[in-house]
């Protein structure tokens, strides 16, 4: 049998270095293959015109260059664009473009799934199936800059935000994470600065203790409640790590950063009846007082097998007005382009998952009829 060939996609700068060097090549092989693959596009080494024939073979023979498998592609009116591309697991992965005047932020999943299983989520509702490779997950942003016609020498350039809010919990797969991250950020692949790639998580405390002196992104916190008791029901992680454990997580990360004026960004989806009285948006600003922050209101997206509701637009809006009064930086997630059916946070895929939690999910989705048009949120960092 033949041995597997190694897919160099989602190999950082370092490694492909190591890779090279254990072929007996120089490593500055490893910045023009880069450039080749995460520039110019290239998925086969024939068209890689600096470098030998016979280098060319070998790598042939020995690695391949590949992104995951694009199932579909949906355009929406205003210009937002969703990808469905299946993964090797063989479950399917959403990822999202949004277009915003002279900003493109493409929205990347980092699991088949997730197992954390929030309340008001429906990637959780699926179940977890598998962690997406280093190659799946910065595919993704191959395959959109590839489409978006990005050009080599960075004028046309479409995606300049990279937020890790798709499917999944990026800080339970995160290796693969931080590699593919690495490589949105290096200037031989993608570029994009680290202000601009936005890790969301939910509160995976071991791993924002990880990310301190590995990676310099910006870090944004799924939130969702001023207090543990309707934490632990929003978002269940909280039961192991708690509040206040996870502010002081958050803050040693914000630290670590050697530039002071970077804020966390907090994540508070908006669900009726649940998190958005008054009261609530006063111990929220109470809770944060000590945390240099700007927040992101998120009115919840329906999905099947929820039975939440979005507040009315005026309880939206007295919501923010506490928190604006309270000196808080807070914005308000617009939704829109809803002709085609995506939403960061509210991602489906077809996930094969190991939990049957998705077998629930799909009944649910075919016996509500006719669905409710998803919404797509733009200005997501
Ligand atoms: N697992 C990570 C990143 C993916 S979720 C996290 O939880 O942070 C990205 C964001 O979308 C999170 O803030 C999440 O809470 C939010 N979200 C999930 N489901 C949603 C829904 N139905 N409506 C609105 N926002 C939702
Ligand atoms: Fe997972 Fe994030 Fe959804 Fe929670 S909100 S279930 S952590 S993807």
């Amino acid at each position: 049998m033949q041995p597997e060939k190694t897919n160099l996609l989602g190999l950082t700068q370092t490694q492909l270095q190591t890779f090279f060097t254990e072929l007996g090549e120089k490593p500055f092989r490893a910045r023009q293959l880069m450039k080749w693959i995460h520039q110019c596009g290239l998925d086969d080494f024939e068209g890689m015109t600096d470098m030998s024939r016979a280098l060319r073979a070998r790598l042939a023979e020995l690695a391949c260059i590949r992104a995951p498998e694009i199932v579909s592609c949906h355009t929406s009116d205003d210009g937002t664009r969703k990808w469905i591309v299946r993964v090797a697991s063989g479950s399917c992965v959403e990822t999202v473009f949004i277009p915003d005047g002279r900003r493109g932020t493409l929205c990347v999943s980092s699991q088949a799934g997730c197992a954390l299983d929030c309340s008001f989520c429906s990637t959780g509702k699926q179940g977890f199936d598998s962690d997406l490779t280093a190659a799946e997950i910065i595919g993704q942003v191959w395959i959109a800059v590839k489409a978006l016609g990005q050009t080599a020498d960075g004028k046309n350039r479409a995606v300049t935000n990279v937020v890790m809010m798709g499917m999944g919990e990026p800080l339970l797969n995160f290796d693969n994470v931080m590699n593919a991250m690495d490589l949105m950020m290096d200037d031989l692949a993608y570029g994009v600065s680290k202000r601009r790639v936005t890790l969301s998580t939910s509160g995976v405390v071991p791993g924002l203790h990880r990310m301190i002196g590995r990676t310099d992104v910006s870090l944004a916190l799924s939130l969702h409640a001023p207090d543990d008791a309707l934490r632990n029901l929003l978002v269940p992680i909280n039961k192991k790590y708690g509040i206040q454990e996870l502010l002081g997580a958050v803050a040693a990360y914000m630290d670590s950063l050697p530039d002071t004026s970077r804020v966390v960004t907090i994540e508070y989806t908006l669900i009726a009846g649940m998190n958005d009285s008054r009261q609530q948006a006063r111990a929220l600003a109470q809770l944060l007082r000590k945390t240099p922050c700007k927040i992101n209101l998120i009115p919840f997206n329906p999905f099947p097998l929820s039975d939440y509701k979005r507040p009315s637009a005026e309880t939206i809006r007295g919501f923010q007005r506490v928190l604006l009064d309270a000196g808080f930086n807070t914005t308000l997630r617009k939704t829109r382009g809803d002709d085609i059916a995506a939403a960061c946070g509210q991602l489906v895929g077809s996930v094969m998952d190991k939990t049957r939690r998705s077998a629930r999910y799909k009944a649910a989705v075919d016996a509500s009829a006719p669905a409710e048009p998803v919404r797509i949120l733009d200005r997501v960092s």
